[in-house]
């Protein structure tokens, strides 16, 4: 453990935390120097979540665009973790990207970590939930007004609670 604290030190401190993990090059082992609040076994993640939410959150699948009922959810609520249900988007960061994904221009503050995600040419940033660590989707920067941000999320990776 205190090696990968230090480890993480000192990527933190020569400002190369993320060009060291894209030059690493292997994604699993980005996560394991990476702890969270919330850890669970592989069999136990699968048994716990529903197949569609385990493929996501722990094997970093993409649903269907346009399949996830969040894309239609316009209540004002919180969208949490399906993983360990911690708060991630408020209702009011919401926006319509027309992506057929769930999208927000902010996440709650510590709701979510993020790294550069080399599984594709080009690089995309990955973003995961802070608690568990599991999957979430994406953000990018042609997002709206105020940040310009774009977290393009999976439905199934989230639930609603509304209030
Ligand atoms: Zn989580």
């Amino acid at each position: 453990m205190t090696s990968l604290s230090d480890r993480r030190s000192f990527l933190a401190a020569s400002g190369l935390g993320a060009a060291a993990i894209a030059l690493f090059g292997c994604r699993d082992e980005a996560v394991a120097a990476e702890r969270f609040p919330v850890t669970m076994t592989d069999a136990q993640w699968r048994q716990k979540l529903p197949p569609a939410a385990y493929r996501v959150l722990r094997h970093e699948d993409t649903e269907r665009p346009f399949s996830s009922p969040l894309n239609d959810e316009h209540r004002a609520g919180t969208f949490q973790c399906r993983g360990c249900a911690r708060p991630l988007f408020a209702s009011k960061t919401k926006f319509d990207s027309g992506t057929g994904w769930p999208s927000f221009w902010a996440a709650l503050p510590r709701a979510v970590g993020a790294r550069t995600d080399g599984s594709m040419m080009m690089a995309r940033t990955e973003v995961h939930c802070a608690g568990c660590g599991g999957h979430l989707g994406h953000v990018f920067d042609d997002g709206p007004k105020p940040t310009g941000k774009r977290y393009c999320m999976n439905g199934v990776a989230m639930a609603f609670k509304p209030g």
